[in-house]
């Protein structure tokens, strides 16, 4: 069932989370560990993140540097493919545009078609540590709207080889990210409220915001939204603040600001600890007030933090 499908049908706001695939190496165990004690919440979807392939340089003998590339974390599809088969769930992939040709993107999208998969969200993705800005892959797509209008042609039937007869339609709902405090690289809100109308208007069917932690720059953003004539739904993502270091990390690696109230409560923190119980009451608040405001569902980036996310849950829903 598509994502918008579930919207639809609830009057309620929805709840629905977010994994990472496990580090390569690692059992898919951790998956199921970290979505089991968040069932009972009956999430509508479970979005997992893609991980590109990254370079690193390995010094071997004779003190040359060799190129290898590695991908810590694969295994998206499959985690999908088993997340619905084991709780029933709706399972969401995101798809990006780094490191794919379009061919290879097609083909991703023909396996996710024949898994049974409805749903996808479809990103750019961010630039390999080795990058300075975001390099699409040759033949593969610069921008996410370029990957929606890809995606939207096969659920009409157009596939890359125009030659192709009679070929059978996908049928996505198409998911995209927003950003409430602006994408990073936008030059403006104006221009980044441009190309998010530009995806919408391809045909993506929703859109998830990136955290933040005021929920009037979510409010705001909502309403430069339908301003500009987006109406499509605006999932607003969240995450449970759980470490000092976040304090600093999120801003400099999301672009996003930490309300002055929040801040004031986590400078008086000592340790991780007391950071996650104030990150889980920021939460709490947070939800309440989106739930109030009709929000259609609350995101929440997991992360494999599903004790946190449990205690939220368990005061929201
Ligand atoms: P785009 O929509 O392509 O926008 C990128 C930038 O280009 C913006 O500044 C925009 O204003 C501008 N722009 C857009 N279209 C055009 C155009 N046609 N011409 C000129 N400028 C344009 N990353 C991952 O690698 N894996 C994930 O699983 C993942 N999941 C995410 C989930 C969510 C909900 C969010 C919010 C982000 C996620 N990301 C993920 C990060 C995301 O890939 C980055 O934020 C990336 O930098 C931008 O992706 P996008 O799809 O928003 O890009």
């Amino acid at each position: 069932m598509k994502i918008t499908e579930h919207l639809k049908a609830s009057k309620k706001t929805l709840f629905s989370i977010e994994i990472l695939p496990p580090l390569k190496g690692k059992s898919i165990q951790s998956i199921y560990d970290s979505i089991d004690p968040l069932m009972e919440f009956k999430p509508a979807f479970v979005d997992v993140t893609y991980h590109r392939e990254e370079y690193i340089y390995k010094k071997r003998e004779g003190g040359y540097l060799e190129k290898v590339s590695i991908r810590k974390r694969p295994g998206t599809v499959g985690i999908c493919a088993a997340i619905m088969n084991k709780y029933d769930v709706e399972a969401v992939p995101h798809i990006i545009c780094g490191g794919f040709t379009k061919e290879e993107t097609e083909n991703a999208l023909i396996d996710l078609q024949f898994l049974g998969i409805d749903n996808v969200l479809a990103l750019r993705g961010d630039s390999i540590k080795t990058e300075p800005q975001f390099v699409p892959e040759p033949g593969g797509h610069a921008y996410a709207y370029d990957l929606v209008k890809q995606i939207t042609g096969m659920n009409t039937g157009k596939y890359l080889d125009e030659e192709m007869k009679d070929a059978s339609p996908t049928n996505f709902c198409i998911g995209i990210a927003g950003y409430p405090e602006k994408h990073f690289e936008a030059p403006n809100m104006y221009s980044d409220m441009k190309w998010l109308k530009a995806k919408v208007d391809a045909g993506a069917d929703y859109i998830v915001t990136q955290m933040f932690y005021d929920n009037k720059k979510y409010f705001e953003f909502v309403d430069a939204c339908r301003k500009n004539d987006i109406h499509v739904p605006i999932i607003p993502g969240l995450k449970i603040l759980s470490g000092l270091k976040q304090m600093t990390a999120l801003p400099k690696v999301f672009h996003i600001d930490l309300p002055q109230d929040l801040y004031v409560e986590l400078e008086k923190c000592k340790d991780d600890k007391q950071v996650k119980e104030v990150g889980i009451q920021w939460c709490i608040q947070q939800s309440k007030e989106l739930i109030k405001a009709g929000a259609p569902c609350l995101h929440y980036y997991t992360m494999g933090a599903s004790e946190a996310t449990k205690r939220v849950a368990k005061e929201v829903f």
